[in-house]
């Protein structure tokens, strides 16, 4: 038995795709192979494309059985195990690819869709016994495989802001937030410097593959029958099934990474501004709660759910820019992500399902709301610091003579707010209501509410 990970330039290079899920990645790898230590093997990781690894693995070695698991990714991976499948069939090659975290392939609707998810995330883990899976390729073998390949350096460096790959230290965040840090989860959830304790922060553990969303439900279902606050677990549990959820809906309509799953939005055409999508990456709209949570994410590839909301609600409806343009951008920096996740929240944020409520988050009254001493703005736009705490959240609310007072300059040492928000709110969300209301999108609303709605 061989282990394998391949890196492959075609995802590489892919605009979705950065360092820092690479390094998570390595990060990974390097665990497993400290586990496998004792038996005498390791991950053989190296860089190719699929195909040509293989037919020279197969030149090599006589291979019989291939295992994975079922992979919802982007459009390539898609096209990738097709083309794979295909080289398996001509090889006598069996492949077989093992169910992932809940999500069933090859449905055509709901029916059923949540006592099955129950059923499996109730069902044994497989346990890996070493006693008996111990006829591994040994080292030696790997480094003359190595040889003619284009092998992988594992290492990082090691960043005090993006959190550690690896399976040891997935579980000591489940650990640690079953032991203390859940406690909070409902009450913090929506708070961006809370929510980095009181959340689980598994996400990049479960998108990458270290944990599974399986053990992590057994775990809190066990954890449950003595814990101080179930609401907050169930709250939690609930969330591990939205990720199912999501992906379901993705893996059942993959065309969502490019387009509007509700058809009928394909006529919406905005016009771009290169400028005000530069300001939304580099943090600099002169919102201040809106660039405090960009420049977080940017920098330690994290913010909670409700500030994922808002940054690209800010970049559909306030700045009227696509969907699509936000989401490449966003999965670049988000050390978790998941491509079934994303694209279809993308898409809910937007307003482009057609079915879900149309949400156009307020930024300055979230700030209020969730950041209220202002801490979190703050750390992240430190240029705001002198000022008193209210001005903190609306700078341009400063009279000329309050800005001399504070030695401060709007336009100069913070921007002006690149739009109006109120009337930028107004405008998306008439056009948006409007098209609610558009044949093509009821009908496709339909059509959806009978494909991906849960019966
Ligand atoms: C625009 C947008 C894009 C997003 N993209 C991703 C992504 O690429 N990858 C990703 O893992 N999550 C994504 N999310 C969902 C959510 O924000 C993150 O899962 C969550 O913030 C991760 O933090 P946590 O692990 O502490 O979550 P917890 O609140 O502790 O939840 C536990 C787990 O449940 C799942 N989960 C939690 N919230 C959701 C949700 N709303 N929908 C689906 N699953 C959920 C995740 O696997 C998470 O790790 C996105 C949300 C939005 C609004």
């Amino acid at each position: 038995m061989l282990l394998l990970y391949v890196f492959e330039p075609t995802l590489l290079d892919d605009p979705h795709y950065s360092k820092r899920h690479w390094n998570f990645v390595k990060e990974s790898i390097s665990d497993i192979n400290q586990e496998l230590n004792n038996l005498n093997t390791r991950v053989l990781t190296v860089e190719s494309e699929i195909l040509p690894l293989f037919s020279y693995l197969l030149s090599q070695k006589k291979i019989v059985s291939i295992f994975s698991h079922q992979e919802t990714g982007i459009l390539k991976t898609f096209k990738r195990d097709k083309t794979f499948k295909r080289f398996c069939r001509n090889n006598s090659i069996s492949w077989t690819e093992s169910i992932n975290n809940g999500v069933f392939r090859g449905r055509t609707n709901r029916a059923n869709w949540k006592e099955d998810w129950e059923s499996y995330m109730k069902s044994s883990q497989f346990v890996f016994n070493s006693m008996i899976f111990n006829n591994f390729i040994d080292i030696d073998e790997i480094e003359t495989l190595e040889n003619n390949l284009i092998k992988v350096s594992l290492q990082t460096h090691k960043s005090d802001f993006f959190q550690y790959g690896g399976r040891s230290t997935g579980v000591k965040y489940q650990k640690s937030f079953f032991n203390e840090r859940y406690v909070n989860y409902s009450k913090h959830i929506s708070k961006p410097n809370e929510a980095r304790i009181s959340c689980s922060r598994l996400s990049p553990y479960i998108a990458w593959g270290n944990i599974s969303v399986r053990e992590v439900f057994q775990y809190a279902k066990e954890y449950r029958k003595t814990a101080k606050n179930k609401i907050a677990i169930d709250a939690f549990t609930s969330r591990l099934r939205w990720q199912a959820h999501f992906i379901q809906k993705f893996e059942m309509e993959c065309i969502m990474e490019t387009e509007s799953l509700n058809k009928g939005f394909h006529k919406l055409k905005k016009e771009i501004s290169e400028k005000y999508q530069e300001a939304w990456r580099d943090g600099v709209t002169g919102i201040p709660f809106i660039d405090a949570s960009m420049r977080c994410l940017s920098q330690t590839g994290y913010i909670n759910f409700r500030m994922r909301a808002m940054l690209v609600s800010f970049f559909i409806h306030n700045l009227w820019q696509p969907w699509q343009d936000a989401s490449k951008y966003l999965s670049k920096i988000f050390l978790d992500f998941e491509p079934g996740i994303h694209f279809p929240q993308l898409q809910m944020q937007a307003g482009e399902t057609g079915i879900n409520t149309i949400r156009i988050y307020n930024p300055i009254k979230n700030g209020l709301e969730h950041d209220s001493d202002a801490k979190f703005i703050t750390k992240w736009v430190p240029e705001l610091e002198q000022l008193p705490v209210r001005f903190r959240h609306e700078p341009n609310k400063l009279t000329n003579l309050e800005q001399k007072l504070y030695n401060f300059t709007l336009g100069v040492d913070y921007p002006k707010p690149i739009v109006n928000i109120s009337s930028t709110r107004k405008k998306a969300s008439d056009v948006i209501w409007n098209m609610r209301k558009d044949k093509d999108v009821i009908e496709e609303s339909i059509r959806i509410l009978n494909k991906h709605v849960i019966k």
